[in-house]
């Protein structure tokens, strides 16, 4: 297989400045991609901003031999995102490539999490996911290309104090399932990250872990480990939109949304007792479909309206 390259490719990678966007920058800069490294540079929560981190990895990939500018501004306001996508313009005078992966954790649960634990998740992951994304669409549509990949996390399948997290990643799936629809006259591409990494936030070394050793019986997820998937989802051979794969510790996966194929009800209006008597077949996995986007899933569930 030959070498997938991104040579004249101008890549965004928000949240750069450690983890795992410190590793999708290296991987894309090393493959020839230019690449705007922004992070804001503050704590796990979110708190404070530091030039640092964002300017240190840039240095690396200039070191390394590639090219690198840094970025710090804020994905989470709208004119954080139209700075970051300028600093891409002014400085490589393009984008094709945008990895929305910056992000913050505050750990809460109900009662006690604030609301202000969520107004913080949703500004930075869904806004900052949105503002860099709107900032990028007109220069990708005008060029009629453009690969996206947004970040989103296996914590939405349920963690108890991990609620506001969980929603504002949840929320990047809607974003990218409706974007995929709208990018696909322009060849503009949709897709989701899941990683896992032993990161500053996942536990790990806040560099990203990628320089340590394996140990016998522990997890071994260095940040390095995510980024091929990345790298394949932002290359123009990307053969999907609007999906989402897991990546971590060497394991590559996809993630789906599914139906089941239900319960029909046929004989007049259903009770409470009609639900409750089929919910083993309401429930029941065999023969779940995998819809590719609201129109399919409508087609599939009203079937049995018109002779399915
Ligand atoms: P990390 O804390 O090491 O890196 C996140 C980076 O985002 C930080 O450098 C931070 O300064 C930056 N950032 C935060 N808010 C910002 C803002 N408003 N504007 C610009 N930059 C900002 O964490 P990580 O593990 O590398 O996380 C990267 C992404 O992956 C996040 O979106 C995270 O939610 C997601 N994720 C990580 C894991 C994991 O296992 N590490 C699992 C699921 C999802």
């Amino acid at each position: 297989m030959s070498e997938f390259r991104f040579d004249d490719r101008v890549a965004v990678v928000t949240g750069a400045g450690r983890g795992l966007g410190r590793a999708y920058a290296h991987l894309l800069a090393a493959r020839g991609a230019r690449v705007v490294v922004n992070d804001l540079g503050g704590s796990i929560e979110g708190d404070g901003q530091d030039t640092g981190p964002a300017q240190v990895v840039a240095d690396e990939i200039v070191a390394a031999g590639g090219e690198a500018v840094a970025d710090t501004h804020d994905v989470s306001t709208p004119e954080g995102g139209e700075a970051i996508v300028g600093t891409a313009l002014d400085t490589f005078g393009r984008v094709d490539i945008l990895v929305n992966n910056a992000g913050i954790v505050r750990y809460g649960s109900l009662p006690d999490m604030p609301l202000e634990n969520l107004e913080r998740h949703i500004a930075v992951h869904l806004y900052g996911t949105y503002n860099t994304t709107r900032a990028a669409w007109p220069h990708l549509r005008r060029q009629r290309y453009g690969r996206i990949v947004h970040t989103t996390s296996t914590g939405l399948l349920g963690l108890d104090n991990n609620q506001a997290y969980a929603a504002a990643k949840a929320g990047t799936i809607g974003l990218a399932r409706s974007a995929r629809i709208a990018g696909e006259p322009h060849n503009i591409k949709v897709n989701l990250i899941a990683p896992a990494a032993m990161t500053r936030m996942g536990g790990g070394d806040p560099l990203g872990g990628d320089d340590a050793p394996a140990r016998p019986g522990e997890p071994h997820l260095p940040a390095r480990a995510v980024a091929p998937m990345v790298a394949y989802l932002a290359h123009e051979d990307c053969p999907v939109s609007g999906e989402v794969y897991i990546a971590g510790g060497g394991r590559f996966a996809r993630l789906f949304i599914a139906a089941t194929e239900g319960y029909v009800h046929t004989d007049g209006d259903a009770t409470v007792e009609d639900v409750a008597g089929a919910w083993e077949t309401i429930n029941d996995e065999k023969g779940y479909y995998v819809p590719d986007g609201l129109m399919a899933w409508s087609g599939s569930f009203l079937k049995h309206q018109f002779g399915g």
